[in-house]
């Protein structure tokens, strides 16, 4: 028991980058501090065998989610497995009944899944041709026709990592132009078996046993057509996972939780940092930051 009455000072839910980081840096700061996850340590950046715009050794997501884990440990961070699937709050004091724990501040830093297509076919061929992870399963298809469906920096730096392996890569967007940084496009353009195709949107996924083909719309012509392709990755954004916070908590249109400089929420010690909170610049730096700014807001 902690001198407000709480198991714990600070509770984060999510180990993903930011959690990762607001841990270590609550710990440190000599606050008693639980990380709860439900098993998918490293969230977003746990398929990423090649990162972007990091600083420091890590070259890959996993090398960066074992130096943030450690970094959370070894500063004596309470690290639990187990989704948390209730949270209520008493007085001043957060609790999560599951896990026995309760603190006067609790951050979210529960990220965001990434979207799928919502097209037929595709729950029908993930595993089997449908693939959110390039870096996992780009290997399979080497010297094959390859799609990936999205025009952001995700996207772009998957087709980055498959030019490498496919015979060829398609990039489909939907909208006019990519919204990926600069220089992934000028990547991109330097490789001659990727093309970029703008204003189209998927309609279907073919296959039986794999994928063999997909049905592509084109906004300009107003034609159908089906492409032969052996596998798509879509990278077409992100749900931010906040239905656990309250419904009194301010939200975005996308669902994100509104939070002020120091990301706490419209709920006094009800915090959220990275992919979960409003206006995540989306880089990994941003998730480090926004953890920085709330572990010093709460240890102030
Ligand atoms: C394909 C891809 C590649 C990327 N590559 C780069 C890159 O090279 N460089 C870069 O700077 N950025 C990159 N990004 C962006 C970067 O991944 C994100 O900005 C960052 O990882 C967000 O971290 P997060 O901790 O906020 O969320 P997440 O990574 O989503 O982590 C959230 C964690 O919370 C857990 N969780 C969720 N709900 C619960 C619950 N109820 N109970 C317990 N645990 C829960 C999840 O399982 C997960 O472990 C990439 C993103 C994608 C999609």
């Amino acid at each position: 028991m902690t001198a407000n009455g709480g198991t714990h000072g600070a509770i984060v839910i999510g180990a993903g980058v930011a959690g990762l980081t607001a841990a270590a840096e609550l710990a440190e700061r000599g606050i008693a501090t639980a990380l709860v996850d439900d098993g998918f340590l490293g969230g977003l950046i746990t398929n990423v065998g090649k990162l972007e715009g990091v600083e420091g050794e890590a070259e890959s997501g996993p090398d960066l989610v074992n130096t943030l884990l450690e970094r959370a440990l070894v500063a004596g961070a309470d690290y639990r497995m187990g989704a948390v699937t209730a949270l209520q709050q008493d007085g001043a004091l957060w609790h999560l009944p599951e896990q026995e724990a309760a603190g006067p501040a609790i951050i979210f830093a529960t990220g965001a899944a990434l979207k799928q297509l919502g097209v037929p076919g595709e729950t029908e061929l993930a595993g089997r041709g449908v693939s959110q992870c390039a870096f996992c399963d780009g290997g399979l298809y080497r010297d094959k026709d390859v799609l990936v469906v999205g025009g952001g920096d995700a996207a772009f730096q998957e087709a980055l990592h498959l030019a490498e392996h496919c015979a060829s890569v398609t990039v489909a967007i939907r909208g006019p132009a990519p919204r990926a940084r600069v220089d992934f496009v000028e990547r991109i353009r330097a490789h001659s078996n990727v093309h970029v195709r703008t204003g189209i949107d998927v309609r279907a996924i073919i296959g039986t046993e794999g994928v063999d083909a997909i049905r592509l719309h084109d906004q300009a012509s107003g034609s159908e057509k089906d492409h032969p392709i052996a596998a798509v990755f879509p990278f077409i954004g992100l749900t931010p996972q906040t239905a656990l916070a309250p419904p009194e908590a301010k939200r975005n249109a996308d669902g994100a939780l509104t939070v002020g400089a120091t990301m706490q929420t419209t709920l006094p010690g009800l915090y959220a940092i990275g992919a979960a909170r409003a206006d995540h610049g989306g880089a990994i730096a941003d998730a480090v930051a926004d953890a920085v700014a709330a572990a010093q807001a709460i240890a102030s």
